[in-house]
């Protein structure tokens, strides 16, 4: 591995799958950051999907897409959301890019004729790339989560890669289980620590033992539990036990390690002499958080969270945050509600209920399930002036809109839906077609951060102070430019643009016609940060919260 003493903290789940890894291996990070380390963190996704680009977000959550278009597991967004940093594709890996390097690299005799095998070729791929990581971000510390749960046949390969570096280098290595303590008994709160006990045999059957374990409970582990579990699974103290109970704040998981010191067990046991700083600032802002009081009703209308039983943020898990985060810097605490577009498709009566609510996003979508549903809510948002934010496909809609009902383009449509409307006003650019004819569907996406030019004293101006920005893509179409001269005359202006000026990235209403009304091409949610909230979330939360219902 790398020249100077990296250190390696493995982050696995045990008992079962669901318990915040994401959030806890972030966390490690965020508080090893905090104590002056440098911090990078990778995950490890057992899919055979090379990436998460062809994932459905309903069953997977959402896609999250890094600056160099890395389309990736929703983990990495809570990394580069606690971190706050940006991370790069060497950070993200799935079983399914493993074997393509792998098989690319035989393809290329690169094994010069030796066997390739399953054990060591694949874990060693694997700390090939945990290796190029942390050349890349020169960090003292890397955090890897393992995806999927202790004793699955899926990840068994990548608690091999983890087996053999911890072999090497035994004091720069920790495991840190990450494990669901059941709860029983009348009141919920008789914790059962056997299933978490079973799995840290299990990772013992794969020559792994933990060095903590990570007690995920609705209430905090109590010390007689700790105590026991450190017995049982061999852990060297009962503080390698960390309590992890619920939070209705993600952000105040740092917190609460820090408050059962994990970091101090964490420098112990790697040797580290910590350099001195605090979490001040992280912890100033879950405070402001947690204290706000003053409501902001959000209402975001979408498709992918009806799994008919039940409601799945995680689809749009990115959107939910970065509404969180502008609400604490604004000292707002957002409500935020999902609502279904196909209703409004099927019953145009309930468009009222959009009145409740102070502000209304159209997040991305694709294909046309509940796109009229959409159109229709952005065009009562529009003429009943409640600020309504569009992201990505909820920009598009909003031009469709406005099209259709504003300049009289009856027919106006998306190509993505009607390949034939006499006015594709979004369509795919000539250049990308020929993809599109080819089923080379992933070339034909736009993938990744692009830079924009912005119009000075425009909303999107104003609200980010600058005049060109930078920000990540997803998507396959674009507002046609034949179309863009007709719309802004008709008052619907593209106050963003790529440089070139072909592509319109922000669509919004002049302050005298809207409170707010602005979509954006890019997705402004995958670079919003706890620390520095995005200044669109926080212009939309701003004007929502002015509201005035009658
Ligand atoms: N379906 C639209 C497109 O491909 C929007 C995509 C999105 O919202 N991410 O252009």
């Amino acid at each position: 591995m790398s020249k100077k003493a990296t250190k390696y903290i493995f982050v696995v789940g045990g008992v079962m799958s669901g318990v915040g890894k994401g959030v806890a291996a972030a966390s490690i990070g965020k508080i090893l950051q905090s104590r002056g380390m440098k911090v990078t963190a990778l995950k490890i996704d057992p899919y055979v999907n090379v990436d998460a680009g062809t994932m459905n977000p309903t069953e997977h959550g959402e896609v999250f897409v890094l600056d160099d278009g890395t389309e990736c597991d929703q983990d990495m967004g809570n990394y580069e959301r606690f971190l706050d940093r940006d991370l790069s594709r060497t950070n993200y890996m799935t079983t399914g890019s493993i074997y393509l390097s792998l098989i690319q690299k035989e393809r290329n005799l690169e094994f010069k004729g030796r066997c390739v095998e399953v054990v060591p070729d694949v874990p060693l791929e694997v700390l090939h790339r945990v290796d190029k990581a942390v050349e890349k971000s020169n960090a003292d510390i890397a955090i890897i989560e393992i995806g999927g749960t202790a004793g699955e046949y899926q990840n068994i390969l990548f608690l091999e890669a983890a087996r053999i570096l911890k072999v090497k280098n035994p004091k720069d290595v920790l495991l840190v289980l990450v494990s669901h303590i059941l709860t029983l008994g009348a009141g919920g709160n008789e914790l059962k620590t056997k299933p978490t006990q079973y799995a840290a045999h299990t990772l013992n059957s794969a020559g792994l033992q933990a060095d903590m374990i990570l007690s995920r409970a609705s209430v905090p582990i109590d010390e007689k539990r700790k105590e026991k579990l450190a017995f049982v699974c061999g852990l060297a103290s009962k503080e390698d036990v960390i309590s992890a109970p619920n939070v209705k704040n993600i952000y105040q998981v740092p917190v609460n390690f820090e408050n059962d010191g994990i970091a101090d067990r964490i420098f112990k046991k790697l040797e580290i002499t910590p350099r001195k700083r605090d979490m001040k600032e992280w912890r100033a802002m879950v405070n402001k958080m947690n204290n706000a009081v003053k409501p902001v009703r959000i209402g975001v209308v979408g498709k992918y969270f009806n799994t008919g039983e039940f409601v799945l943020e995680d689809s749009y898990i990115s959107v939910l945050e970065s509404i969180k985060h502008a609400a604490g810097y604004l000292n707002l605490s957002p409500k935020i509600e999902w609502l279904d577009s196909s209703v409004y498709e099927k019953n145009p009566a309930s468009l009222k209920e959009l009145k409740k609510y102070d502000g209304i996003i159209v997040p991305g979508g694709f294909g046309s399930r509940g796109i009229e549903g959409k159109i229709k809510t952005a065009e009562y948002c529009r003429k009943n002036k409640i600020p309504y934010f569009g992201l990505c496909y909820g920009m598009q809609i909003a031009v469709i809109e406005y099209a259709r009902n504003v300049l009289g383009l009856k027919d106006a449509h998306t190509a993505e839906i009607d390949g034939k409307t006499k006015h594709p006003v979004i369509d795919i650019m000539p250049e990308q077609k020929k993809n599109l004819k080819e089923k080379n569907y992933g070339a034909t996406m736009r993938l990744g951060a692009y830079p924009a030019n912005l119009k000075a004293g425009s909303i999107a101006g104003k609200a980010y102070g600058v005049s060109s920005i930078s920000e990540r893509h997803r998507h396959r179409y674009e507002v046609n430019p034949e179309y863009v001269e007709r719309i802004e005359k008709g008052g619907l202006n593209f106050s963003g643009r790529s440089p070139n000026g072909r592509l319109m990235e922000i669509a919004e209403l002049p302050k005298s016609a809207h409170p707010f009304y602005l979509g954006t091409q890019f997705h402004p949610e995958l670079k919003s940060r706890p620390l520095h909230p995005h200044p669109l979330f926080k212009e939309f939360l701003k004007a929502a919260s002015a509201r005035k219902h009658k």
